[in-house]
């Protein structure tokens, strides 16, 4: 079972915006009832690792570690994020060896964002 959250060494979790931060514990919660490790493999690192636009440097982005999962979890875990998430404003992405999950709202396309002033 997960207790806590992991980060791997190197990774800047410090900068993560509020969004990012609540969708932290949106992924602690879901891991944790499925019982899987949650491992934050990317966070705001100012070194130039990720694409030059990429919402990690503003700290609106996390990857999460999915090599330790069962097969499939992957995809499952990506398809509830979604599912949790995706209607105020996170986009979800499964890239390979990792989740890649970034705060980056369409005001006009997310449903209950579309009020919002
Ligand atoms: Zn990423």
């Amino acid at each position: 079972m997960t207790n806590n959250i992991g980060v791997k060494f190197g990774t800047n979790i410090d900068n993560l915006s509020e969004e990012m931060l609540i969708a932290l514990g949106v992924c602690y919660a879901l891991m944790n009832t499925m019982g899987l490790n949650f491992v934050v493999t990317s966070g705001a690192e100012p070194d130039p690792v990720h694409k030059t636009n990429s919402l990690h440097y503003s700290g609106k982005a996390i990857d999460i570690r999915i090599r330790e999962w069962p097969k499939d979890m992957a995809e499952e875990v990506t398809r509830r994020l979604k599912k949790i998430l995706d209607i105020v404003g996170f986009d979800v992405v499964l890239e390979g060896n990792h989740i890649h999950l970034e705060y980056d709202p369409h005001l006009d396309d997310d449903p209950l964002m579309a009020n919002v002033t």
